[in-house]
């Protein structure tokens, strides 16, 4: 188990840890480099608590399963519970904006994919969501309209942005609260954009909203037990 606990403004949040409701699919150019369909829904996929850990310092990746891909996503912690909600309350519930990786063993991910059954053995993992520090929503003027980005040993990989999104924030949070009560300490992932590739060892990460979040790591590899 990780010592992870959720932060806001550097400071430990007093939330428990909870599931993390992940979206696929919600950047068209990512859904064109990994040929996949457009949805008319959010796909939507859980990560248990058990994945997060602090995205600070070290990021250790068991490397027994094949390639382990980034996947840079906004990251939503939610301080209210939420069933079936409005979109205004979905707005007011959000208490933490902060960035996390969708860790993904790709080649794993294909091969469950190909045979019709579920990925979470692939996104799922120990150590699968490593996450920030928390900013409060209210740095932002509109939070449909934030961008965010990660750099590998200096290079910018991916840029997203949430005006850039098929779903919307408020759309993502009403639409699975109808299937999943939404939790205090829950986070919500709202899904990368173009530019996903396979970590390597000793890779220097920066993930970054300009001007108002970083948080640096670098990656290293083990094999089976640590
Ligand atoms: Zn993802």
């Amino acid at each position: 188990m990780s010592n992870y606990r959720h932060k806001i403004n550097d400071k430990c949040a007093p939330l428990p840890l909870g599931k993390i409701i992940c979206v696929g699919r919600n950047f068209s150019e990512h859904i064109s480099e990994l040929g996949n369909c457009f949805p008319e829904s959010p796909v939507l996929f859980l990560k248990p608590s058990t994945s997060l850990v602090e995205l600070d310092g070290q990021l250790k990746i068991d490397s027994s399963f094949g390639a382990c891909h980034f996947e840079t996503e906004l990251a939503l912690l939610i301080g209210k519970e939420l069933k079936n909600c409005s979109e205004d309350e979905a707005m007011k519930a959000i208490i933490g904006i902060g960035l996390s990786l969708d860790l993904t063993y790709r080649d794993l991910q294909n091969k469950l994919k190909s045979e019709g059954l579920p990925w979470e053995k692939s996104k799922g993992f120990d150590g699968s969501c490593p996450t920030t520090n928390f900013i409060s929503p209210n740095h932002f003027t509109n939070l449909n309209n934030i961008q965010f980005k990660l750099f590998i040993n200096g290079k910018e990989r991916q840029r997203g942005d949430t005006s850039a999104m098929i779903f919307r924030i408020d759309e993502i949070l009403c639409y699975a609260s109808k299937y999943f009560s939404i939790l205090p300490g829950d986070l919500v992932l709202t899904g990368t954009p173009f530019g996903v590739g396979a970590l390597t060892s000793n890779d220097e990460l920066r993930l970054e909203i300009p001007n108002l979040l970083n948080a640096s790591a670098k990656v290293s590899f083990f094999k089976g037990k640590q």
